[in-house]
């Protein structure tokens, strides 16, 4: 992998990693693995494409990680965020202060989001928004005189970030691992996950779901469980797509079983699953909601996280007039993120964004379920411009390959030599979430780019012989 990375390697690009490796700390890295391999350091980026350091240039079929969904070098945004900057770069939210820009993108969000929702807390990210949400239910119930609900439910492979209580509600290993997690109140029902059930078909997926729902439920007592968290496309846990009515099914679930109904749309959000959010696809009403990443589609940190009128009059009226609720942030509804959100908004729905994402969808899923005749390929999945390819040793048992084979590795380096960004999962699923700006010929040569990486990947003996 370095021997690609440095074919071109100038005195500055090696500076630069040699410090990368002596200071920087990556996100969900090995430590040790990183000080080997070294950074790819990104240099610039216009529309779907990066370059790099190098000067090699990247067809980006992630967005980032999952969040520029306009795509890089919308000036518009640029210059929204400098006129703020400007005319005010800060603006707290202590003490009653308030800039025009947060305001203005509050009032945005309660429009375009579930009715349910109709106030919004401003975070700088999607974990702690998540965070955030957890505080907040917990002084709810506290509030409202249900003390004795203190436990948090969510899907085996659900992400919900890496913040030190809500990693444990996120369900993958390494979230866990030396944290000390999940905590004793953290409980985990199984995924709806089509390629890997047992189940005839979607409406025994979804009846299974709920069922195990009520069965913790019934396990921990319902007096004792405070929010049910989920996500209405599995991101990081894999892109698992659930069948449609899932989403709806569990929010009915919840409603009846007295458990409060999260809905982390920090993937989800903004165009990526088609609507505005994927909730509003299957008229679904959560009482809390977590957003973040398309949000300013990566070009300042801001999250968000939405709560109903009924939880935040629980909060409000659950304590003597005047009671400060103890969360906040100094970069809490940052005007100059709030400024960049609100254009970026602006372009998804004025400057058609939403659009084009939908008019893209068919060639996006037709162009992953193609590659399912490929030897390699087990399942094809998609919502919006949401997928994943799950890749097989064996298409009838559906076995995975090996982990000493390290082929998320093999198909990291391959794609990176053909110029094409997306996420190699360790269990061999591969992620894509091109922005919303793609064209018809972006995914031509996404697709033919990802084809010939896959056949490279197939010609390496131990791959073959894996088979
Ligand atoms: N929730 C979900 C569903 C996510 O996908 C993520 C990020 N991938 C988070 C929460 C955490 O967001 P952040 O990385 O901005 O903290």
């Amino acid at each position: 992998f370095n021997a690609i990375v440095s074919e071109s390697s100038s005195m500055q690009t090696s500076t630069l990693a040699a410090l990368d490796r002596s200071h920087l700390i990556h996100p969900v890295a090995s430590f040790r693995e990183h000080e080997e391999l070294g950074p790819i350091i990104l240099k610039s980026g216009r529309g779907a494409y990066l370059t790099d350091h190098h000067d090699k240039e990247l067809l980006d079929a992630f967005s980032g990680l999952w969040c520029v969904n306009t795509g890089y070098g919308q000036e518009s945004v640029v210059r929204a965020a400098t006129e703020q900057m400007q005319r005010l770069p800060y603006a707290t939210g202590y003490f009653h202060f308030a800039s025009e820009p947060a305001i203005l993108l509050a009032k945005k969000l309660v429009d375009i989001s579930p009715a349910s929702l109709q106030h919004v807390y401003f975070t700088l990210g999607g974990s702690d928004a998540v965070d955030a949400a957890i505080r907040y239910i917990t002084h709810y119930h506290n509030s409202i005189g249900k003390p004795a609900k203190k436990h948090f439910i969510s899907l085996q492979r659900g992400y919900h970030g890496s913040s030190s209580v809500g990693a444990g509600l996120t369900a993958l290993p390494n979230f866990h691992f030396n944290f000390d997690l999940p905590l004793p109140t953290q409980h985990y029902i199984p995924s709806p996950y089509p390629y890997r059930s047992e189940l005839p078909d979607d409406a025994a997926i979804i009846a299974a779901s709920v069922h195990a729902l009520r069965d913790k439920v019934a396990e921990l007592g319902s007096d004792q469980v405070a929010a049910f968290f989920c996500e209405p496309v599995q991101g990081s846990g894999g892109v698992i797509v659930p069948p449609r009515g899932w989403l709806k099914a569990m929010q009915q679930a919840c409603n009846e079983l007295d458990v409060l109904f999260v809905v982390d749309e920090v993937i989800t959000g903004f165009g990526r699953t088609g609507p505005m959010f994927a909730c509003l696809d299957e008229d679904v009403q959560p009482d809390l909601m977590t957003m973040a990443k398309g949000l300013t589609a990566g070009y300042a940190p801001m999250g968000a996280v939405m709560m109903s009128d009924r939880v935040y009059r629980g909060i409000a009226d659950g304590a003597p007039l005047a009671t400060v609720v103890g969360h906040g942030q100094t970069y809490s509804a940052h005007p100059v993120s709030a400024a960049v959100a609100l254009e970026v908004l602006r372009l998804y729905e004025e400057g058609g964004l939403l659009e084009n994402g939908r008019a893209m969808e068919p060639h996006f899923a037709a162009g992953l379920r193609a590659l399912l005749s490929h030897p390699l390929v087990g399942d094809a999945r998609s919502r919006g411009l949401l997928g994943a390819l799950e890749l097989v040793a064996d298409k009838g048992s559906k076995a995975r390959f090996a982990p000493e084979l390290k082929l998320h590795d093999r198909i990291f380096q391959a794609a990176y030599k053909h110029g094409l960004v997306f996420r190699a999962f360790g269990d061999n699923i591969l992620g894509f979430a091109p922005a919303l700006c793609f064209t018809q010929a972006d995914f031509e040569l996404m697709f033919a780019r990802l084809k010939a990486l896959l056949d490279e990947v197939l010609e390496q003996p131990e791959v073959r012989q894996a088979l």
